[in-house]
C-alpha cells in the first residue's frame, strides 16, 4: 500500500546536474548493486557503507581503505550528500533547531533536545503535512511533499556532523534517541521512512537500537501494524481527545479512523507489553480537552493497553486558536491518570524561544509558494 499520493510534490531526482547519484539513502542491497555495477567485489560495498555511516565521511578521496582507482570511480559516478543548513538556532535552554534546505529549495526543520542523561533528535518526515490538526503550526503550511529516505537519514547525519560524532563515542554521545515527531505524518510516507530507519538501525552504521526510536502518528490506523512488524520501533499516538466529536475537530484524521479503530490498532500493535508501552500524546488545551471528566474517560479508553500518557502543554504560535491549560489544571489531570496507575509525565516545553517546541515547526518556502502559484 502506498500513501505517496497524499504528497502533492515529489522529492528532487536522486542525481545531481552531472548525473551523479547520492549514495546516502540507498539500502544496503541497493548500494551493493551499484558497486557490483562498477565491477567491484561485494566486500567493497561493505567497506563503503562503513565510511558512509560509521565514519560519516563525505569525501571519497579520504576513504583511505579503498584503492585510489576505486575512489576516483566513485567520485565520477556518485556523491555523498547532506542537506544544506539554511539557518541554525540555539535556545537559551540548549535546544538546537536547524532549518534544512534540499536541492529543490524545499525546507524542513530538525530539533535537538539535550537532557541530563540523553539527547533526543526530532526529525521531520514531510515538508509540511497534509493533515490539518487545529492546534499544530505545521498543519497550516500549504506546501507539502514527502521526504526521500536520503532526506530523512540526512537529518541524522547532519546532526552528527554538527556534534563531530564520527564515529559516535560509546558513552556520552549527544544523540542517543530519535523521535519522528517533527514536521509531517510519518506513516503517510511509510516507505521512505522505513527505508531511512533501516539504515539508521543498521548495526554497522549509525547503529541506533529500535528501542531508542519513537515514531509518532496522528492515527493512520491501516499503517500501524506494518510499522510494528517491519520496524519494531516505539509507537507514540497523538490522542488529544477522548471523544470522537472533539477528536474529529482537533485531529481531522479521526473522521476517517475514529477512536474505536485507533484504540483497537493500539491494542494489536506488535511487541507491546509492559516494558514497551505505547505513548499517548495529549496536548493540553485550555477549556477544550482538559477537564477531570476527560481524564477519567481517558483512563477508561486506555484500560488494558500498556500505555503511558505524555501531557504536552500547548505551545502557542502566531494566530493559533487555542491557549495552554493552566499548570493547576494540568496537574489535576495528571493526578487522575496517576491514581489509575497510568504514567503521566508532563512534557517540559523546550526551545520555545526559537519556535522549536512541539507543534511550532513550520518552514515558509515563500519562493516556491510563489512559483507554485504561478504555474497553477
Ligand atoms: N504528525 C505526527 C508527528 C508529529 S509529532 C503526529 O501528529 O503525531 C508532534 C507532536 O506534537 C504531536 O503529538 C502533535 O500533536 C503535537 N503538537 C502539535 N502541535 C502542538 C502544539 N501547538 N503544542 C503542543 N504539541 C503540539
Ligand atoms: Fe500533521 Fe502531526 Fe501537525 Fe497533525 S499534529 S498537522 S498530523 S504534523
Amino acid at each position: 500500500m502506498s500513501h505517496s499520493a497524499h504528497a502533492r510534490y515529489f522529492a528532487p531526482p536522486p542525481a545531481d546536474d552531472h548525473g551523479r547519484r547520492d549514495l546516502i539513502g540507498l539500502s544496503r542491497a541497493e548500494l551493493a548493486a551499484e558497486i557490483a555495477g562498477l565491477g567491484e567485489p561485494a566486500f567493497r560495498a561493505r567497506q563503503l557503507w562503513h565510511w558512509l555511516y560509521h565514519r560519516g565521511e563525505t569525501d571519497f578521496a579520504a576513504m583511505s581503505s579503498l584503492s585510489k582507482a576505486f575512489r576516483a570511480r566513485l567520485a565520477e559516478h556518485f556523491t555523498v550528500g547532506r542537506p544544506e543548513i539554511a539557518t541554525a538556532a540555539v535556545s537559551t535552554d540548549g535546544t538546537r533547531k536547524w532549518l534544512l534546505r534540499f536541492r529543490d529549495g524545499q525546507e524542513v526543520e530538525s530539533v535537538h533536545i539535550p537532557e541530563e542523561d540523553r539527547g533526543t533528535l526530532c526529525v521531520s518526515s514531510q515538508v509540511g503535512c497534509t493533515l490539518t490538526c487545529r492546534f499544530c503550526h505545521t498543519g497550516t503550511q500549504r506546501l507539502v511533499r514527502n521526504l526521500s529516505a536520503a532526506e530523512v537519514v540526512g537529518q541524522v547525519m547532519l546532526a552528527r556532523d554538527a556534534f563531530g560524532e564520527w564515529p559516535a563515542p560509546e558513552d556520552g554521545r549527544r544523540i542517543t534517541n530519535l523521535v519522528l515527531m517533527g514536521m509531517g505524518e510519518p506513516l503517510y510516507n511509510f516507505d521512505n521512512v522505513a527505508k531511512a530507519l533501516k539504515i539508521v538501525m543498521d548495526p554497522e552504521g549509525l547503529s541506533f537500537s529500535r528501542r531508542k526510536i519513537t515514531l509518532s502518528t496522528s492515527g493512520l490506523v491501516p499503517m500501524m501494524a506494518r510499522c510494528g512488524e517491519e520496524l519494531g520501533v516505539n509507537l507514540a499516538v497523538s490522542l488529544h481527545a477522548v471523544r470522537d466529536e472533539l477528536r474529529d475537530e482537533l485531529v481531522p484524521l479521526n473522521r476517517k479512523y475514529p477512536l474505536a479503530d485507533l484504540i483497537a490498532a493500539c491494542r494489536a500493535y506488535p511487541g507491546v507489553h509492559n516494558a514497551r508501552r505505547i505513548t499517548f500524546e495529549y496536548v493540553m488545551l485550555k477549556g477544550i480537552n482538559d477537564t477531570p471528566a476527560d481524564a477519567r474517560e481517558m483512563v477508561r479508553l486506555l484500560a488494558g493497553i500498556p500505555a503511558k500518557v505524555n501531557l504536552i502543554p500547548f505551545n502557542p504560535w502566531p494566530g493559533a486558536p487555542y491557549e495552554r491549560s493552566t499548570p493547576g489544571t494540568i496537574e489535576r489531570f495528571a493526578r487522575i491518570l496517576m491514581d489509575a496507575h497510568l504514567a503521566a509525565p508532563v512534557r517540559q516545553p523546550r526551545g520555545q524561544d526559537i519556535m522549536a517546541a512541539c507543534g511550532q515547526l513550520k518552514s515558509s518556502s515563500q519562493r516556491l509558494r510563489r512559483a507554485a502559484a504561478a504555474s497553477a
